[in-house]
């Protein structure tokens, strides 16, 4: 028999895409350092009934206002906050639910009468293709780093920040001259290849390495 009293946190109790959605959800909130913590997930109907039951035939304070939960279809579950901060703390459970509607997820703060820790997907959710600010920022970054080929090859003897540049991409020692270590490896470079083996850096070998 169910015990009607008692609350499963298991997230192995939902259904596959609401497992995913939960675990995508509490990383996505762990990187935006919102300390939540999962208090229930899958409620069999005779706990939901349990539950409605208060303030109605039951004694006490109204604690949901519905027999049918997506809890007891295994596509919700509830969180709160952890410490120091009040465990259902407003600002916290709304930065979830911002986090919640980005990945596609629906946030019980949005209902008309609103159930802050609350969260809850259909059967068919996928993980949406999140851009992230960052890995824009990262390849805006690496475009600018396209240096234009120098106005001559570079060789033993050469100097400078392309200098710099080649010995950081063959991984030698960066001194900034053109040394032998560093003809060296560039020649293993160009035999990787398939370019002219000559320990000179011309137009060819330069747009292989950057
Ligand atoms: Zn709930």
């Amino acid at each position: 028999m169910t015990d009607v009293t008692k609350t499963c946190r298991d997230i192995n109790e939902l259904l596959p895409a609401a497992q995913k959605a939960l675990k995508l959800f509490l990383d996505e909130c762990k990187k935006a350092n919102l300390d939540v913590f999962i208090t229930e997930t899958y409620r069999p109907q005779e706990r939901q009934d349990y539950l409605y039951s208060y303030g109605r035939t039951r004694e006490g304070e109204k604690v949901t206002w519905t027999r049918s939960s997506n809890h007891t279809g295994r596509l919700a579950w509830d969180i709160a906050v952890n410490k120091p901060k009040d465990l259902y703390d407003s600002s916290t459970l709304k930065k979830a639910g911002e986090i919640a509607k980005k990945l596609g997820i629906t946030w019980g703060g949005t209902w008309k009468q609103p159930d802050n820790p609350h969260f809850e997907v259909k059967k068919d959710w996928v993980a949406p293709k999140i851009t992230k600010p960052d890995t824009v920022i990262k390849a805006e970054i690496i475009e600018k780093d396209i240096v234009p080929y120098p106005d001559k090859p570079l060789r033993v003897g050469s100097k400078g920040k392309d200098v710099e540049r080649i010995q950081r991409a063959v991984k030698v020692p960066v001194t900034g001259v053109y040394d032998e270590v560093t003809r060296k490896e560039v020649k293993e470079y160009q035999e990787r290849k398939g370019l002219d083996v000559d320990g000179v850096v011309g137009q060819q070998t330069w747009s292989k390495l950057f």
